[in-house]
């Protein structure tokens, strides 16, 4: 979960006030188990940034427990006559236990897990809101709702991706997932697949062609998606407006982002101890916030002295991060500098890589393409 750390749960610095009125806050009494010690941190991040941006009349509380099916649910007025959102202990056993079939690496499964559950809060909060300030909407409740959680989440592109796997039709899941399961009165799966998609990709596609090509989202429906995303949006803005004390997403042009895979080249020398290498490859890049990290893999030849050498290499990539075009990323021995060109899809720069017993390093230049 580094890059989660480090990025989203920043926001959960803030502590949420218990009982506090107007305002989304975390149960205290959760059930004592391993998926409240999940969400707690989810739950507490999110509600700390929307209760920063929109007031409600009355408290909405966030629990989780067993339902008996595996779904999350938002209770008008439950029991305690307190509004209350429900994340089943079902559903996120079923998420989880999905995405531990994967078998990704930790940090990968940390933000498949917050992508979910994440999509999930929002989308009930998305109800609440609607039920709570009585918003008067013209479609299907469920698409207000989805529309929402994607709204709030269209900033970080990897993490929708990562939620719209819950309806991805080529996924295993839809076997998984039994009928109803946070489906019931919801679009069909591959709908919401492709809308969630949609809407991302169309908050900026310039910068988020990535989010197509991953997907494959069709053409045809991708032309669509920036008039999506822009009615969308304004018509969420504009309903919560009356309650804002600051838009939920900030108008600044959506910072630069390197996910997806690239295809890239390399070379580089060290001049007086003809030492020169060269290598292509692949790179996958995973990014939140400005941060990111992946893995390389790569083919190569260094000529040492005039021998030929195998410069074939496979590692993680370390400590990357995006400050308007230009990107900064380490992988094995090197650090690569470089920036965005050609509407993000390509970027190059130059690399160093330090040489083993030698303190002069080796110097070059690196391209990719996704
Ligand atoms: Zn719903």
């Amino acid at each position: 979960m580094k890059l989660v750390t480090t990025s989203i749960l920043v926001l959960a610095s803030a502590v949420v006030v218990p009982h506090a009125n107007g305002q989304f806050q975390l149960s205290t009494k959760l059930p004592d188990d391993e998926y409240s010690a999940l969400i707690k941190p989810i739950v507490e991040s999110v509600a700390t940034s929307i209760n920063e941006h929109i007031s409600l009349p009355r408290p909405v509380e966030i629990t989780s427990g067993a339902c008996q099916v595996q779904n999350a649910f938002f209770v008008p007025r439950a029991a305690n006559n307190v509004d209350t959102i429900v994340l089943c202990t079902e559903l996120l056993a079923l998420m989880a236990g999905e995405i531990r079939g994967l078998k990704l690496d930790e940090n990968q499964a940390g933000i498949a897990f917050l992508s979910e559950t994440l999509f999930v809060l929002l989308h009930e909060m998305g109800h609440s809101l609607i039920s709570v300030l009585e918003l008067p909407l013209l479609g299907q409740e469920e698409d207000a709702a989805d529309q929402f959680a994607a709204y709030v989440m269209s900033s970080e592109p990897v993490l929708a991706l990562w939620a719209a796997r819950l309806w991805n039709p080529g996924n295993s899941r839809n076997q998984l997932v039994p009928l109803g399961a946070f489906s019931d009165q919801h679009g069909l799966g591959p709908q919401r697949y492709f809308n969630i998609l949609c809407w991302t990709y169309g908050a900026d596609p310039p910068g988020r062609a990535f989010v197509a090509q991953l997907s494959s989202l069709p053409a045809e429906r991708a032309r669509t998606c920036p008039n999506e995303y822009n009615l969308m949006r304004t018509s969420w803005e504009r309903l919560l407006k009356p309650f804002s004390k600051q838009d939920l997403l900030d108008n600044e042009e959506p910072s630069r982002n390197a996910s997806g895979q690239w295809r890239f080249i390399e070379s580089m020398d060290s001049g007086a101890s003809r030492l020169r290498c060269s290598a292509s490859g692949t790179i996958e890049l995973w990014q939140l916030g400005d941060s990111f990290d992946g893995t390389m893999r790569q083919e190569g030849t260094c000529i040492v002295r005039n021998v030929p050498v195998d410069n074939s290499t496979s590692g993680q990539v370390t400590d990357g991060n995006v400050t308007g075009d230009q990107l900064r990323f380490v992988a094995e021995k090197c650090t690569y500098t470089g920036e965005f060109k050609h509407q993000h899809m390509r970027m190059e720069g130059s690399v160093e890589c330090a040489v083993d017993g030698s303190d002069k390093p080796m110097t070059g230049t690196w391209q990719a393409v996704r």
